[in-house]
Parts: structure tokens; sequence; C-alpha cells
């Protein structure tokens, strides 16, 4: 057994017996001459759950990002997009590096949106000073935050009715539309299909919380996929026998999906268990990402902590702050062990 807890990230799981064997038994062809069913079936099975014409089957969450703004933007073109957005702050500036895009960030609100404001007048004139400001790309969840979907609906309005494109990065929709369902009753099948609609396009990872090895999907207009499927050739991506990962994204999507609020409900118990250390500023995650930063007196031991709680065989990062990601193998044990270590960590 694994006695590691890996608060890391979710895309440390492993794929679970049943996962593999879905693997080992997907009919599999040559997908860059569109001959693998397995990839095939993914890619229609998510584009009619989200309720788009067509879907693209790529390496990586990056890559599908990469994708999508390199299809709705040409060189000189540019995307508003959030400081601390993935397809901003953690794809090596791909867009502008392959596609010449220029990023036009934005300041989050404490909430996680852009203020509609700020969008507005991120929006540049017609005039040969200013890149063309093209798509406005936004996030969900975002850090693990739910944006609400009143906001989405204003957002993407606003750029729609100055001509822009919309992109949502939803590596975690599954996990926004899990949080989402809970304050509407709505099933999260129905959550997801209602937060994409609001986008012309839309990433989501399978190797994040769905548990699969490998993959994300692009949703959007058959003519947006079908320029996408170019720039997936151009940046590598064009995959040969890929239904074996295929298979294991439509696993997660049959299997994975509604077990997703069990891995808030541990989120939440790490964040009350830890939430009595006077040491600690515990945010309260939405969905299952715990941040936590140290108080000021404290800062300078947060490489301690993380080291501390290595040798207890306990995992987390702390880049800006500290984080801890409960995923699919991640149980009450593992949690209940790290509330545990913290509090002997700081002598109590
Ligand atoms: C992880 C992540 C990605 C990128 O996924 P990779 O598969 O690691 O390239 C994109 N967007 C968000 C919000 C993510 O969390």
């Amino acid at each position: 057994m694994n006695t590691i807890a890996d608060l890391r990230s979710d895309t440390v799981t492993r794929p679970t017996a049943a996962m593999r064997a879905a693997m080992m038994a997907a009919p599999l062809g040559d997908d860059v001459f569109g001959d693998d069913p397995s990839v095939v079936a993914l890619q229609d099975k998510l584009a009619t759950m989200l309720g788009f014409e067509a879907a693209l089957f790529v390496t990586s969450g990056t890559q599908s990002n990469l994708c999508a703004i390199l299809s709705h933007c040409q060189r000189g073109d540019e995307y508003i997009v959030g400081q601390f957005a993935h397809c901003y702050r953690w794809e090596g500036g791909g867009a502008a590096v392959f596609g010449s895009v220029q990023p036009q960030p934005l300041t989050h609100q404490a909430d996680g949106t852009l203020s509609l404001a700020d969008i507005a007048a991120a929006i540049k004139p017609d005039d040969a000073h200013f890149a063309r400001t093209r798509l406005l790309a936004l996030e969900n969840t975002l850090g693990g935050k739910l944006i609400p979907y009143d906001y989405l609906v204003q957002a993407t309005e606003l750029a729609k009715a100055h001509g822009l494109q919309t992109h949502l990065d939803g590596a975690r929709l599954f996990n926004a539309a899990t949080v989402q369902a809970t304050l509407t009753g709505g099933t999260v099948q129905a959550e997801a299909r209602r937060i994409a609609q609001s986008f012309d396009s839309v990433s989501v990872c399978f190797s994040k919380g769905l548990g699969a090895p490998v993959g994300s999907v692009l949703c959007g207009s058959r003519d947006l996929i079908a320029r996408a499927h170019r720039v997936r050739k151009m940046a590598g991506g064009g995959m040969r026998q890929a239904g074996i990962l295929a298979a294991a994204a439509s696993y997660a999507l049959d299997h994975h999906v509604a077990r997703l609020a069990d891995d808030h409900a541990l989120a939440k118990r790490l964040a009350e268990g830890l939430g009595d250390i006077a040491e600690l500023v515990v945010e309260p995650p939405h969905s299952n990402i715990v941040f936590v930063d140290l108080t000021e007196t404290v800062r300078p031991r947060a490489e301690e902590l993380i080291a501390f709680l290595k040798s207890r065989q306990i995992l987390i990062t702390g880049l800006y702050r500290l984080r801890f990601v409960t995923h699919l193998d991640v149980n009450a044990d593992d949690i209940d062990r790290t509330i545990a270590a913290v509090h002997d960590f700081f002598g109590g």
C-alpha cells in the first residue's frame, strides 16, 4: 500500500485497476488518420455532454489552452486574462512564444473574478497603435475557487458585445460543476454544461481530479476545432494509438465525476482541522484545494514545515502559499494524519 499522503496536486493520481482494464480493452487506430475509435468516442462524448459541435483530444491542459488561443487569435492579436490564470502565468508564455499573441493580464478581485470595468477598459479601440483585442480567457475553478455563474454570464456577454471570443480554461470544470450543483440542486453534468455554454471554447483536463494519466479535451465549434487540430499538429500533439489514453479519460468521465464531492468534503475536513492553529490562516476551500498562509512571525518556517511533513510521509507544495490538494488517492486517514502532523509541528 502507498503510505505517502501526496497532497501536492490532484495530478499525482495513478490509474485505478478498473481504469487500466478499460485502457487495455480500448479499440485502437491511428488517430492522425482519424482512425482511433476510442479517441473519437471520447471527443463525441464530451462535446455532446457540454453542448458543443466538436472536440479535440490533446496531450495536456497547456496544449489545449495553446490550441484554443492560437485558434481564436492571429499574430498581433491579444487575449484578456487574469494575472493568476494558468494560460497566462503557468504555461511558459506559450501563446506569445508560438503564436505572437499578446496577453493583456488583469488583476483578480478577491473572489477570483476580473472586474467587468477592468475588462471593458482593457478592450482596445481599433487603432494601429494597439494589438487587436480578440479573446477573453477565464478559468473555473481558479485556484480551487468557484467563479460565480452569474459573473461568467455577465463577463462573456460583455466580451461578445465587443466582438470578442471567449475561452474557458476548465481544467477543473467538473470540480466547479460539483460545487455549483450543491448551490443549485442541479446535476453535476447539467451544471458543467451550463457553465461551458457561456463560452466559445472550453478546455477540460482528465489528468487532474478525474484521475486519468494523461490528456485534456478542447471543445468548440466545428470550425474552431478544425483550426485547433492544425495547431495541435504543429505543436507535436498528433498522437497515433491515443485511444489507450482516451479510454482512461472516458472511464474517468463515467466513473470519477460523482466522487469529486468526496475530495471536496476531505478538503473541508482538512481546513477545519487546521483552523484552530493560531500560526495559520486557512482559506475555507470551495472545492479540493486548501490554501494556507503562515502568520507573520512563523512565515520563515514554511520550508521547515514542508520538510517536517515530508518526514511524516506527507507531501505538500509551498510555491507562494502552502497548498494541500485532495484527490482520488487521498483518504480520510491521510487527512487526519496531516492535521495531526501540522499540530505537532506547532507544538500543540
Ligand atoms: C493543470 C492546469 C492546466 C494545465 O494542465 P497540464 O496538463 O499540466 O498542462 C491548465 N489550466 C489549469 C487551470 C490547470 O490547473
